[in-house]
């Protein structure tokens, strides 16, 4: 665990939040609620507008396709706040939800193992409900709007779903007794493995990475995650273990003759950044607004993404439905 240790510290001292990783090992969590506590949720803010200033003369210099183009303008506009609401969020949620967590884990390496399959259990509520509620997948949908694959799409992501997801994970991950340091160190390595399973087709042709396609959730089972073909659609749901996705039926292996398109279904513009970012609320309101009456109006944000107060649905479960007896019909 040295190397790791080491690395953890090194990431933790650069992004601030080792005075309020302190501030968490002494047990005593009402100090978030005092000037300390405050002030190490605020001294993050510093270092990542260094990164961001970085990032900005490292990028900027050569602008590459509109995908890249419309996620640096959302890395650019997400970078500070969405990532300093994100950490305020679960340090906070640590605070609440500590005393009523279940029992503790240790630092060791089942634990460690315990620890990933809960978070993992977290990542597929926060993920599942962001493709399954209309209004949570306003938030979720600046992800899957670019129409290729690479590693800038890791950035693309609405503001807001930064604290959403950490809401829902860490809530999880609290109650069920894995510690803070724990917590921290499994966030670490999920962002990175989540980063990397969006390496484009340029870099790697076959996401599938061997054998490992039958032990862990690889770039090819991303990439299906990603796309919009009838089979595809809502599948693979998980970040590095997919156990959840086998568990819950959403698991989907990607087709050698189904070739990937990706994006979202909605007729849209993936190179202009306000339809990205902001398109499924647009269109959301819209339907709210033309919906008769109130029942209707908040079924429309609540139920999946192709309800329609008509009855004629368009849910993905209902088009990877027809699809699939389409399909085994003809076999
Ligand atoms: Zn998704
Ligand atoms: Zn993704």
């Amino acid at each position: 665990m040295d190397i790791l240790g080491t690395l953890y510290d090194e990431v933790v001292g650069f992004l601030g939040i080792s005075q309020a990783l302190e501030l968490l090992q002494t047990g005593d969590y009402s100090v978030f609620s005092t000037y300390d506590g405050v002030v190490s949720l605020i001294y993050p803010i510093i270092p990542l507008l260094l990164l961001l200033e970085f990032i900005l003369g490292l990028v900027y210099k050569k602008p590459n396709t509109k995908v890249y183009k419309v996620n640096f303008l959302i890395y650019v506009f997400n970078r500070f706040i969405g990532r300093f609401i994100a950490i305020a969020m679960v340090t906070l949620i640590i605070g609440w939800l500590q005393p009523y967590a279940l029992f503790q884990t240790k630092m060791t390496w089942y634990w460690f193992i315990y620890g990933y399959i809960v978070w993992e259990f977290g990542h597929f509520l926060y993920h599942y409900w962001g493709h399954k509620v209309r209004l949570f997948w306003c938030l979720h949908s600046t992800h899957h709007a670019p129409e290729q694959m690479n590693l800038s799409v890791t950035h693309a992501h609405f503001f807001l779903e930064a604290p959403y997801a950490d809401a829902i994970r860490t809530t999880v991950c609290i109650l069920l007794g894995v510690e803070p340091v724990l917590l921290f160190l499994i966030m670490f390595i999920d962002s990175t493995y989540g980063a990397f399973i969006h390496i484009g087709e340029n870099m790697m042709k076959d996401g599938r990475m061997g054998f490992l396609n039958k032990v862990i959730l690889t770039p090819s089972h991303h990439r299906v995650h990603h796309a919009r073909n009838p089979l595809y659609m809502d599948t693979n749901f998980c970040n590095l273990l997919n156990i959840w996705d086998k568990v819950f039926g959403t698991y989907q292996e990607e087709q050698h003759d189904i070739q990937i398109e990706y994006g979202i279904t909605r007729k849209m513009n993936s190179g202009n950044f306000l339809d990205v970012y902001f398109g499924e609320f647009v269109a959301l309101f819209k339907d709210v607004a033309k919906a008769p009456g109130l029942k209707n109006k908040l079924l429309y944000i609540i139920m999946p993404p192709g309800w329609s107060h008509t009855g004629e649905h368009q849910t993905s479960k209902l088009v990877r439905g027809t699809y699939l007896r389409e399909h085994l019909s003809k076999e």
